[in-house]
């Protein structure tokens, strides 16, 4: 028994770590967000994120010399969707609108059907000219 649980634990591990290295390998394949919006000097994201009654909200502080352009986060309510906005949320600041806001539903499926989570932004950006 106690061997299975080292097991199981193993595998999450290894399981983690590929994870880690994919997102890795999927954040490296998109261009710079630098380079995508020029003259952006500074980026924050106040991000609501959940179901009716059961909302979530944090702030992301976005490293624009080295970040991605990729706005997207693993969903909090399922355990396999993507809230990805990315292409509104780019749009929005090459036109140089701040805040930008939207929302991104959750592309995962539960057994008993779509998720329903909802991930609503308001992302403030600074440009320097
Ligand atoms: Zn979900």
């Amino acid at each position: 028994m106690r061997w299975c649980g080292f097991a199981m634990n193993r595998t999450k591990r290894i399981e983690a770590a590929a994870r880690a290295d994919a997102r890795r390998e999927r954040e490296d394949s998109f261009p710079r967000l630098a380079r995508e919006l020029p003259g952006l000097e500074a980026l924050s994201i106040r991000i609501a994120e959940g179901i009716p009654g059961s909302i979530t909200e944090h702030v992301r502080h976005v490293m624009v010399a080295s970040a991605p352009a990729l706005f997207e986060s693993r969903c909090a309510t399922c355990s396999d969707g993507v809230h990805d906005y990315t292409d509104e949320l780019l749009r929005a600041l090459k036109s140089r609108s701040t805040p930008a806001t939207g929302e991104s539903p959750c592309n995962g499926l539960h057994a008993a059907g779509p998720c329903t989570c909802v991930l609503r932004y308001n992302a403030i950006a600074t440009f320097s000219k």
